[in-house]
């Protein structure tokens, strides 16, 4: 028989993990699932210098508090990469690649991935010189020339903690505007190890059979080509949602992201979605808290409401 919840909440980043202790703490059954180490996000940033009460925070250490905060008050924490979620009504059905579970009710924060920039060579050399996590890779290009693809908060922030590690970090943006909030940019031109170049696009990452040597450039602006010598490149060009499990709940809007009202209810009833899955402008991990903590809530209210549904 299928081992059952009253909720199961899917993504153990900071909002799926406030959305543990809420529930929990609300004395409700609660599995918290992950495809790989709690935390999410945060085990890819150095130091998080905007989650009130720190003044600065390494992200894996904050992620091991908030684990700890979030099972508690009884919690399970499991490994589970979710193939499908079925929605019976009263009682939904989670599939893992290992196991299936029922539950009253879900919440999904499975978060985001970085996006490709779908040039030749990203692929080759992936592993090789290609990276999208500054905190995993940049110790391998300590005192080497590295370039940044992007201009917003992923780019600036990540290149600004390579400067720490390489000789020089170029940041290749597709406009002469940064897109990252101006107190990063700000210390990005104050940074005399970063350099960038504007209005340009990486049309290909080339190398040699081990390891990448270069990225072929073109300026959008007066159609030049040129060639910039590098060791390593960083690729920071947005993100997209993580819901291919979901797709069948026809809960998100046309780029996957999470569509939810202000209780983080999605319109399937019992099925609710906080943090950076979700459509919203802001995605912080303050933000994702205070997400997690609603729907925490909201689930104790709809199960209460549901159990007096069941009574009367
Ligand atoms: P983002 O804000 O979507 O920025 C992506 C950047 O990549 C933009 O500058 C964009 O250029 C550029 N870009 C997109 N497609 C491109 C392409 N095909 N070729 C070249 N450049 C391309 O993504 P993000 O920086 O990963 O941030 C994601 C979210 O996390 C945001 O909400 C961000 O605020 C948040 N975040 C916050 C922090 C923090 O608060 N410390 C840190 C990291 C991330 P354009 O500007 O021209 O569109």
């Amino acid at each position: 028989m299928a081992k059952s919840y009253d909720v199961i909440i899917i993504g153990a980043g900071p909002a799926g993990m406030t959305a543990a202790l809420y529930a929990s703490r609300a004395n409700l059954s609660v599995l918290l699932l992950d495809r790989g180490i709690y935390g999410g996000q945060m085990n890819n940033t150095a130091a998080i210098e905007n989650y009130p009460g720190f003044k600065s925070v390494l992200g894996p250490d904050l992620a091991k508090d908030m684990y700890d905060s979030a099972t508690q008050f009884g919690a399970e924490y499991a490994y589970g990469s979710v193939e499908s979620v079925e929605d019976q009504g009263a009682v939904k059905v989670v599939k893992t690649d290992s196991d299936t579970f029922e539950t009253k009710a879900i919440v999904i924060g499975t978060g985001s991935e970085y996006r490709k920039l779908g040039v030749p060579g990203e692929d080759t050399y992936g592993g090789r010189g290609v990276s999208y996590c500054a905190v995993c890779d940049g110790a391998f290009f300590k005192n080497k020339h590295v370039v940044v693809i992007g201009g917003g908060d992923s780019a600036i922030e990540e290149g600004s903690y390579l400067t720490q590690l390489a000789s020089k970090v170029t940041v290749i943006h597709r406009r002469d505007q940064l897109r990252a909030q101006q107190i990063l940019q700000d210390r990005a031109f104050a940074n005399p190890k970063m350099e960038f170049v504007w209005n340009s696009n990486v049309t290909e990452i080339v190398g040699d059979d081990k390891k990448v040597t270069a990225v072929k450039v073109n300026n959008n602006k007066t159609g030049e080509d040129s060639e910039i010598a590098v060791d390593g490149v960083f690729i920071y060009v947005g993100i997209n949602p993580i819901t291919k499990p979901f797709g069948n709940l026809g809960i998100t809007d046309e780029n996957g992201w999470i569509i939810t009202n202000d209780h983080m209810e999605t319109k399937v009833p019992g099925i609710f979605a906080v943090g950076d899955v979700r459509k919203k402008d802001l995605r912080q991990v303050a933000t994702a808290v205070g997400e997690g903590g609603t729907a925490g809530q909201g689930v104790y209210n709809y199960i209460t409401a549901l159990g007096d549904q069941v009574k009367n």
